[in-house]
């Protein structure tokens, strides 16, 4: 079997699109969504990130204020930038780039978003309300994976999806999406006994680890549908070599930036699986649609809009 390689970046345009006209239906009640997104220090992958995020609401029509503060910025500075943004009425969403700098504590700060501003869906309101399966924003990769898996008509009801990573940001919010989905969930991680065994049981088997080509042929059962959620800097041309043969992307990768882009599962996956999200290209593609999908949902909420789910 030779899997159905999934197009990110074709379902990603699609929610643009759709986030798009959302926004330009709140115009009529003369409301524009607006996130403010605060970045501590100058890391830069962060400030990457931060850019991307920014660029995607320009093209949404959704405004975005930056406030870029300085490495050495107090917790109590960021608590009470954040406490101001949480009161600005125009502001539906605020979001604090991670990691911040190790002097910060990043939980407290996440605790202190007003949790209908909550765009990333971190905060523990909004963990308890993805729980209880009320309304909320959840976290935007774990919705990402469920955009994959509904635009290539693959419903969870009825089947067994096995997660295998239990982070706050991805395992765990994913898990908790398909089980409200109704499939039948199995979440596992570093400890779990005979892993290649349990995750053979799955329909739908969903890769959040952070190890390069972790999920092989013998962990998937024919005609599964894999979800790779893993994003690994590999560096080692033998590595890349082993996994990709002599594909000339990869090569130029190497050649261009030192290090080439590798998921959690490994490409042999793809003859058989039946769906594979491919890295890069696959879920990653997804993340700041989804982001922009929440923005445009938390104006609708705070603003008595009527809500369907871009
Ligand atoms: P994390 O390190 O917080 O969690 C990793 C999980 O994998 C842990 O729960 C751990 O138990 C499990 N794990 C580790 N080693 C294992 C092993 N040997 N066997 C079984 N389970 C094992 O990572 P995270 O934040 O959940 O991210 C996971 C991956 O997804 C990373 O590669 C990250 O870069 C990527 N990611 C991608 C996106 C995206 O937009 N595509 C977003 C967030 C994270």
């Amino acid at each position: 079997m030779t899997a159905t390689i999934v197009d990110g970046a074709a379902i990603a345009a699609r929610i643009h699109q759709q986030v798009a006209e959302g926004v330009a239906g709140l115009a009529g009640r003369g409301v524009v969504p607006g996130l403010a997104v605060i970045l501590v220090g100058d890391d830069r992958a962060s400030a990457t990130y931060v850019r991307s995020k920014r660029r995607g609401c320009r093209k949404a029509g959704i405004t975005s204020e930056l406030y870029h503060l300085p490495v050495d910025t107090k917790q109590a500075e960021l608590l009470a930038r954040v406490r101001e943004l949480n009161g600005r009425d125009e502001i539906d969403g605020v979001l604090v780039q991670m990691p911040l700098p190790d002097h910060l504590d990043g939980r407290e700060v996440t605790e202190a978003i007003d949790p209908d501003k909550d765009v990333d869906g971190f905060h523990p309101v909004s963990v308890g309300r993805l729980s209880a399966g009320v309304p909320t924003l959840a976290p935007a990769t774990p919705l990402g994976v469920m955009k994959i898996l509904e635009a290539h008509g693959i419903a969870p009801q009825g089947k067994r999806a096995v997660v295998i990573g239990r982070s706050d940001i991805v395992g765990k919010p994913t898990a908790m999406l398909l089980l409200h989905a109704h499939a039948t969930v199995t979440i596992c991680h570093s400890r779990t006994a005979d892993l290649p065994s349990v995750a053979r049981e799955a329909d739908i088997l969903v890769a959040a680890i952070g190890r390069e080509a972790f999920v092989t042929p013998d962990f998937v059962r024919p005609g599964a549908a894999v979800i790779d959620v893993g994003i690994n800097a590999v560096s080692q041309p033998e590595l890349v070599g082993e996994l990709y043969g002599d594909d000339p992307g990869r090569a130029e990768d190497l050649k261009k930036k030192g290090y080439t882009i590798v998921g959690d599962v490994h490409p042999a996956v793809a003859e058989v699986a039946g769906l594979l999200t491919p890295v890069p290209g696959g879920v990653g593609r997804l993340t700041i649609a989804m982001l922009l999908a929440n923005c445009l949902q938390a104006a609708r909420r705070r603003r008595g809009a009527p809500e369907d789910r871009a």
